[in-house]
C-alpha cells in the first residue's frame, strides 16, 4: 500500500497520515528508508510514526515488534531497528502508523526574499521561536523558474518559502502572523495566501515537482543530488557556502529544501556521459557532505545510505559504530541475503 492509497482509504474517518515524500511511494518502502517529506517539521519522520512492524526475518519466521501503545520500556526497541535498516535486516510486511486529525483550519503562504541566506534565516527565527509550522520549504531562485514552467505558475522568480499552517483558526492565524513578522524583519516580500484548497494544492502539487519540473529544465542532463542536513542553527551557513561553490561550478543547479527541519537539495544537472561534469558534481556533493558532518549533521536526511554514500556513513558515525552495524547484520542475516551490500559492505 502507498502513502496516497492509504490517505484515500481514510479520507472519511477524519484521520490522515502526513508522511509525504514527493514520490508515492509505499509504507514498507518508506518505512525501510526513513522517510519524511514536506510535512515532517510538525509531525516527525517515519521514526516517530511507525509505532509497530511485522517483519519477515531472513530465516522465514514472522515477528511483530512495537504496540499501538503511545510508550513502551519493553526490551530493545526493534522497530526502530528496522526503520530506516533499507531492507537489509528483515521484510516489512506489516506497518501500524501513527495518524492525526485533519486539521479544522490549514492556511498556505508564500513570501519572497531578495537572497536565499534571508530566507534560511528567517526559517532558522521561525523554528527557534517555537512556531508550529506545519511545512516550511526552500525554493530557489532555479527552483521557482522550474515550478513556473513547468506547472504554469505565475511565481515571481526569487528565492521563496511556502509554508503552512495547521491548527483552530485562531492558531493558524496566530501563527501565520508571527511568521509574518518575522519575515518582513528578514526582508521577506509579498507575503500571499493561498486562502483556497484549491491554490494550496496546485502550489504543493507543483512543490512535489519541482525534482521533475528541475530536469526538465535542461534535457539531456542527468542530476547528482544531495541531502545533506544539519542543526538548524547552522543552515544558512552551509546553504551559502554550497551556493557559493555551485555558482564557481558553472554546472547549472536547483535548491529545494525541507528547510523547517534544517534539511536540503542541491541538484547539480551534468550532461549525460560527461564524465567531467559529473566528477565536479560529485566532488561539490561530498565538500558538502563534510561540511555537514563538521557542522554535526547528516550525509542524508531522508534518502538513507544505499550504495552511494558508504563512505559518508563511516565519515558520519566512525568505523566502530559501522562495525557495531555489521555485527547486528550477521547476526540477523547469517547468509547475507537480505539486499546484500546495501548501507555497508561485510
Ligand atoms: C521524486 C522523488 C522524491 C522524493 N522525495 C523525498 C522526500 O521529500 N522525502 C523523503 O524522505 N524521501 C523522498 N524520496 C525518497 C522516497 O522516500 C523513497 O524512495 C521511498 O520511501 C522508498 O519507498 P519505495 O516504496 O519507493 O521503495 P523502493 O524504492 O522500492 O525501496 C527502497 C529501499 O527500501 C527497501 N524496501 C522497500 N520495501 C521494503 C519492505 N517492505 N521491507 C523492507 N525493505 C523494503 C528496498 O529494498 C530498498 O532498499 C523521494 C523519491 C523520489 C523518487
Amino acid at each position: 500500500m502507498t502513502r496516497e492509497q492509504l490517505n484515500r482509504e481514510i479520507r472519511d474517518t477524519g484521520l490522515f497520515f502526513p508522511i509525504d515524500p514527493g514520490a508515492n511511494a509505499s509504507l514498507g518502502g518508506m518505512a525501510a528508508t526513513r522517510a519524511s517529506g514536506t510535512n515532517a517539521v510538525r509531525y516527525g519522520t517515519m521514526r516517530e510514526n511507525v509505532l509497530g512492524l511485522t517483519v519477515v526475518t531472513a530465516s522465514g519466521e514472522i515477528i511483530h515488534t512495537g504496540t499501538r501503545a503511545k510508550k513502551s520500556s519493553a526490551g530493545y526497541d526493534l522497530t526502530r531497528l528496522m526503520v530506516g535498516s533499507e531492507g537489509t535486516l528483515g521484510v516489512i510486511t506489516g506497518v501500524t502508523l501513527k495518524l492525526y486529525p485533519l486539521p479544522e483550519a490549514v492556511s498556505a503562504a508564500i513570501c519572497h526574499f531578495k537572497d536565499i541566506g534571508s530566507a534560511v534565516d528567517a526559517t532558522i527565527q521561525i523554528i527557534q521561536m517555537g512556531v508550529p509550522i506545519a511545512r516550511c520549504e526552500l525554493l530557489d531562485v532555479n527552483a521557482v523558474r522550474a515550478v513556473n514552467e513547468h506547472s504554469k505558475l505565475g511565481l515571481r522568480e526569487s528565492p521563496m518559502l511556502l509554508m503552512e499552517f495547521h491548527g483552530s483558526e485562531a492558531g493558524v492565524k496566530e501563527q501565520a502572523e508571527t511568521v509574518q513578522a518575522i519575515a518582513a524583519e528578514a526582508g521577506g516580500e509579498n507575503f500571499e495566501w493561498a486562502s483556497t484548497p484549491e491554490e494550496r494544492t496546485r502550489l504543493w502539487a507543483a512543490r512535489h515537482k519541482a525534482y521533475f519540473a528541475g530536469m526538465t529544465t535542461h534535457p539531456g542532463c542527468r542530476t547528482v543530488t544531495t541531502d545533506t542536513c544539519v542543526p538548524i542553527s547552522r543552515l544558512t551557513e552551509i546553504i551559502e557556502a554550497s551556493v557559493a561553490e555551485a555558482d564557481a561550478s558553472g554546472l547549472p543547479y536547483y535548491i529545494v529544501g525541507h528547510v523547517g527541519d534544517g534539511n536540503f537539495h542541491l541538484a547539480y544537472m551534468v550532461k549525460d556521459g560527461d564524465a567531467k561534469e559529473r566528477e565536479t558534481a560529485e566532488r561539490l556533493s561530498m565538500q558538502m557532505v563534510h561540511r555537514a558532518i563538521a557542522l554535526q549533521g547528516t550525509c542524508t536526511g531522508e534518502h538513507g545510505i544505499g550504495l552511494h554514500k558508504q563512505g559518508f556513513l563511516v565519515d558520519e558515525t566512525g568505523a566502530g559504530a559501522v562495525e557495531m552495524m555489521r555485527t547486528l547484520k550477521r547476526a540477523l542475516d547469517p547468509k547475507n541475503i537480505l539486499n546484500p551490500g546495501k548501507i555497508f559492505s561485510l
